[in-house]
Parts: C-alpha cells; structure tokens; sequence
C-alpha cells in the first residue's frame, strides 16, 4: 500500500478548514472528498464559465464517464508514463466458495485482491483521453480541425497526500484541440492567455511556467528533460498552501501523439496534431477560499462578478 505523502504546517492547517467550514467532506482516505454546498457551488459556476468561454470559440460540447476502456489506456502510452498513478478497476470472478472466503477477508479488512480479476475497464486518468479516438471514429476531420469541450469531468491519479490540494479524484476540465500542427500551436498559447487572464481575473496570484511531470523511472527522466526542452507542457501556477506553488491548469502540446496512435487525419490526409488543457476545478477553488476567505459570499465584488454572472 501506497503511505500518504505528509502535509506541510500550512496544507494541514487549510484542510482543517475547509473540514471545519464543511467545504470538504472527509471519506476517511487520505485525497478523497465530498463537497459541501458552498464549495459545489464555486466550482459549479466556474465549470460554467470555462464551458461558455469555449462555446463562445466554437467548441463542440461532449461528455464522457470517469471510466476508460482499458484498450483505451493501453493505446494512449500512460502506463509508461505514469504506471504509478494509473488505477485498474477490477472485478469479483469465482465461485460460492471463495465469495464467501471474499468476504471473510473484506470484514477484517485484510487484503482479497486474490479473488479478483482484471475487467475491461481502468479509472480516467485525463479527462482528454476519450475525445482522441471518438474523433478519429468520425473519418477525416473537417478543414480547420475540431474543438472540443470535454467538461469538468472526474479523473483518477493514485497519489495519496494530506495536502488539500493534491487529490486522488478530482474535476480536471478539459478543452481538446485537434489540427493542423500551426492552428494547434497557436490555440495553446492563445489558451495559455486565456487562462492566466482568467485567474488573475479572479483575483488569483497565477504565473505561466513550464511543467516538470512526475515521470516513472529512468526513461522518465529523459521523457521529462524533452517535456522541460520542447516546452510541451505549460502549467498556471498560484500559490495556495506552501512551500510549492500549485499547479491550477495544464497546456499541453502533444504534436502528433494521440494522432498516430488513433490515426487522426486532416482534411488533406496528414496526420493531425493535437493539444489540450487541463483547468483542475478543486484546486482552483481552494485557491480563491485561501485567497479570498471562506466565505464565498464575502468575497470581493470584482470576483464574484466574475462567477456569479
Ligand atoms: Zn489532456
């Protein structure tokens, strides 16, 4: 079993609020909350307002469930990148027997994993991930590529921590473009923009940098060194609980990545190029109730009239 990673004095102390002003309701698993009606609210409003600001651009609206077909996973090259945040769902396969050894196992909370089996079916891990091959299942794309809204959708990463802001499930908004490599580039950093504008709008103290993801092992130490080179991954960092700023949302530039693996093509027949941005909702709540206090209601004008529209 994996440890939870300890909390510094500051995120210990920014969970017990959010528990005590029922924002965050605790399941007793280190990274894993309920909402309460307040915080639900907030990340309501701005799920809401990232979906019109893409609208507004002309994305297409699609919605997925937090599960993905394991073949999916399997395609997608996550397992060699992050096989430690990955999760597998799997399912009770046996007979009367070893159910019922099952559940003896279960009631003294000892490990039953013997008994089960893989399924077809892993956790989402980025809420992109199923856009690429529902796009590529409609043929050629049309000329100037596609624009999709995918939502605030839940995703999965297996990194328990006592820091509020690190969470095993969460919302990660995610908008997905897929094109010609220069209008993909160019929707990044327009992106990028956008989305600094937007926190900073909302009062957040945001900075753009470039990312340095967890990568597993010695392979992932090259993978990350190219990320850091080709600036493949841009990150909106704001300072919630120290010492490490947060990072609130993620531009991602996959160049021809997912268009290969799924064999996505452009009007002319090249393959296409794809990029994505993750808005990670919880985290961007937290930092307005740090920033602005916990109580949304007192927050100040300029800010609310940003989400309550
Ligand atoms: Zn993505």
């Amino acid at each position: 079993m994996t440890e939870a990673r300890a909390a510094s004095p500051d995120q210990a102390q920014l969970l017990e609020r959010l528990l005590e002003h029922g924002h965050l309701v605790a399941s007793g698993v280190p990274g894993v909350y309920g909402h309460g009606a307040e915080f639900e609210d907030v990340r309501a409003r701005l799920d809401e307002r990232l979906s019109s600001e893409a609208a507004d651009r002309g994305a297409e609206r699609l919605r997925f469930p937090p599960l993905l077909p394991r073949h999916h996973l399997e395609s997608s090259g996550y397992l060699g990148s992050f096989p430690h945040l990955a999760g597998t769902v799997y399912s009770f396969d046996g007979d009367e027997r070893q159910a019922r050894e099952q559940a003896e196992l279960a009631a003294r909370h000892e490990p039953w994993g013997e008994f089960q089996q893989m399924t077809e079916l892993t956790l989402m891990p980025a809420a992109c991930y199923p856009v690429y091959p529902a796009v590529a299942a409609r043929g050629r794309l049309p000329v100037g590529g596609v624009f999709v809204d995918a939502g605030g959708a839940w995703v999965f990463r297996h990194e328990p921590s006592h820091d509020p802001a690190r969470r095993q499930i969460f919302h990660q908004h995610e908008l997905v473009r897929i094109g010609e490599p220069e209008a993909v580039l160019e929707w990044r950093e327009e992106w990028a923009d956008r989305g600094l504008a937007l926190l900073r709008a909302l009062g957040l103290d945001a900075r753009l940098d470039v990312a340095n993801d967890p990568f597993f092992g010695r392979r992932g130490r090259m993978l990350a060194a190219n990320q850091q080179a080709e600036r493949l991954k841009l990150e909106l960092l704001v300072q919630i609980a120290g010492p490490e700023p947060t990072a609130c949302a993620s531009f991602n530039h996959h160049r021809d990545h997912f268009g290969s693996t799924w064999g996505i093509e452009l009007s002319d027949g090249r393959t296409a190029h794809t990029a994505c941005l993750g808005f990670g909702h919880e985290r961007i709540v937290l930092a307005l109730l740090q920033r602005h206090g916990m109580d949304p209601g007192a927050w100040p004008g300029s800010v609310r009239a940003e989400l309550w529209r």
